[in-house]
């Protein structure tokens, strides 16, 4: 399961790369040099076109290269298991004793699993700060790498709107076009239009207009001549790659503003994506908190009481503010010596209380 599930990312990250560079080829050179500057003269705006669309798709590729890098690697915790007397503030641990955690799985053998890390059963290391697996990268986003993850997930909607905005209206023409010679074809109406399993063959009622519209691109293709091959014909023509690249453009646009917004409010509100739904899963469970006493925090000696902590609990929230600066701090972890993640201070003072 493990390995065909890294085949099937590796073959989605082979085609998010394609499909990328399709986009950077269509939008700088056939939209940006030959239809803005040399079919409509537009020179000025030809070259900010081209020029902006090239940073912006490159900046893309790069982020989603360095994403897709250190699958077994990043941010793998190495840190020897610590002695509890070792400890000097509160800390998760994962019973009534205060007991840190450690993980058997894959290649982990009884390491040290710090808290907040998780297993990727994907990628099979444990990963410190995990905030969740995507198979679009393949690859665990953690808190340290959700800066770059951040920005290539507000690049897309960005770049794709700048993309589209000169050649949206002609693009839409195009697909009336397509759907409106294809209705006419007689073959198509045979085979596609008429029948009933258009309306649920592909996807359902959007898949019959879709593969609509696609035969009617194969048709105005065949309509073409050598005449028709002048610089810009691929935005003055209709051309299916144009509307397939629109497609993906819509895709991409959906799932990054989706991932952009959820992972905002998850980063505003002190939690990780797997912290969110385990909430979500876990209404009933709960989790050990260990609190030195008040008198000797910071002190070498270990003496202090295990709570627990409904799952409901933000207990790494710790404001707005400071949720965010922590994100956006260095990494915590790139020291040899494990920075412990600070516990929202409202709920220790909470617990203390109930001593
Ligand atoms: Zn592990
Ligand atoms: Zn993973």
């Amino acid at each position: 399961m493990q390995r065909l599930n890294v085949v099937l990312e590796l073959g989605i990250q082979v085609c998010v790369f394609l499909i990328t560079l399709l986009g950077w080829y269509i939008a700088v050179v056939e939209v940006g040099v030959n239809w803005l500057i040399r079919h409509e003269r537009r020179i000025v705006l030809g070259f900010s076109y081209a020029g902006f669309m090239q940073v912006a798709l490159l900046s893309i590729l790069v982020l989603y290269v360095q994403l897709c890098q250190g699958k077994t690697t990043h941010n793998v915790p190495r840190y020897n298991l610590p002695a509890r007397e070792s400890i000097r503030g509160s800390y998760e641990c994962t019973n009534e004793q205060g007991d840190l955690k450690v993980c058997d799985k894959d290649g982990c053998s009884g390491s040290w699993r710090p808290p907040r890390a998780h297993h990727c059963s994907t990628c099979g290391v444990c990963r410190l700060d995990f905030d969740h697996h995507c198979s679009w990268l393949g690859n665990c986003v953690t808190t340290t790498r959700i800066q770059r993850f951040l920005c290539l997930l507000a690049l897309v909607p960005v770049s794709a709107t700048v993309g589209w905005l000169p050649i949206l209206p002609r693009a839409l023409d195009h697909i009336s076009l397509a759907l409106s010679v294809s209705r006419a074809d007689e073959w198509c109406r045979k085979f596609w239009w008429d029948p009933w399993y258009s309306w649920i063959f592909i996807g359902g009622p959007p898949g019959r207009y879709i593969v609509g519209s696609f035969l009617g691109f194969r048709l105005l293709k065949k309509e073409r001549g050598p005449e028709d091959n002048f610089p810009g014909n691929v935005i003055e023509l209709p051309h299916l790659r144009l509307v397939l690249m629109l497609l993906f453009s819509v895709i991409f646009v959906a799932l990054s503003m989706a991932l952009l917004i959820s992972t905002f409010l998850n980063i505003s509100r002190g939690q990780t994506t797997l912290e969110t739904l385990r909430i979500r899963g876990k209404m009933n469970a709960v989790r050990y908190i260990y609190v030195p006493s008040d008198r000797i925090e910071g002190s070498e000696h270990n003496l202090g009481e295990v709570f627990t902590v409904d799952w409901n609990e933000r207990i790494y929230d710790l404001g707005f503010k400071e949720n965010w600066r922590a994100v956006l701090a260095k990494d915590r972890h790139r020291d040899a010596e494990y920075s412990w993640p600070r516990l929202n201070p409202e709920i220790i003072q909470m617990l203390r209380k109930q001593t």
